[in-house]
């Protein structure tokens, strides 16, 4: 989505819906395959205010992805919900900006591109482990069945053993 800084009034925020394609979201960075497949676009709604040269925005962020459990490997729906407020910087400012309420990002010229500091954002906040659910018991250690019930294996009848849980006694 690029915004041209004229578009921005002076004197009221920019208000601006917009999607931005899985195709873009699951692009490859360099030789680097992305380690997400999103099959829904993700959906933005803005709010752009200008600061004499910069642009505050204010960015709700919605979608869901569909990653494989860490611990079961069953796909489920991960939910994207991120409300967050950045600045871009004008480079063309002289003056430095405070910092503090969000992260700093650059456009050059007088066109903001707002897809790829979206982009980043959602990426960044993703997990470093995606659980399908907080009581998820991951996979039986004898039969690899997904465990579904406390203290047993359907599968096997076995007991599992869990890598993830430290049971101290
Ligand atoms: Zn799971
Ligand atoms: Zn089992």
């Amino acid at each position: 989505m690029v915004i041209r800084f004229q578009m921005i009034p002076e004197d009221h925020p920019l208000q601006l819906s917009f999607v931005i394609p899985s195709e873009v979201m699951n692009a490859s960075e360099g030789s680097k395959p992305s380690p997400y497949t999103f099959d829904a676009p993700i959906r933005c709604d803005v709010k752009l205010r200008k600061m004499d040269e910069d642009v505050w925005v204010q960015a709700q962020i919605r979608g869901t992805l569909c990653p494989d459990c860490d611990r079961c490997t069953k796909n489920y729906n991960y939910m994207i919900e991120k409300d967050t407020q950045f600045t871009c910087q004008s480079l063309r400012a002289t003056n430095a900006i405070d910092d503090e309420d969000g992260d700093l990002y650059f456009f050059y010229g007088p066109e903001l591109d707002l897809t790829p500091i979206i982009r980043e954002i959602v990426l960044l906040d993703l997990p470093m482990q995606f659980i399908c659910n907080e009581s998820c018991q991951g996979l039986c250690g004898h039969c690899g069945t997904a465990l579904d019930l406390e203290g047993g294996c359907q599968g096997c009848g076995q007991h599992a053993i869990f890598p993830q849980k430290i049971v101290h006694l």
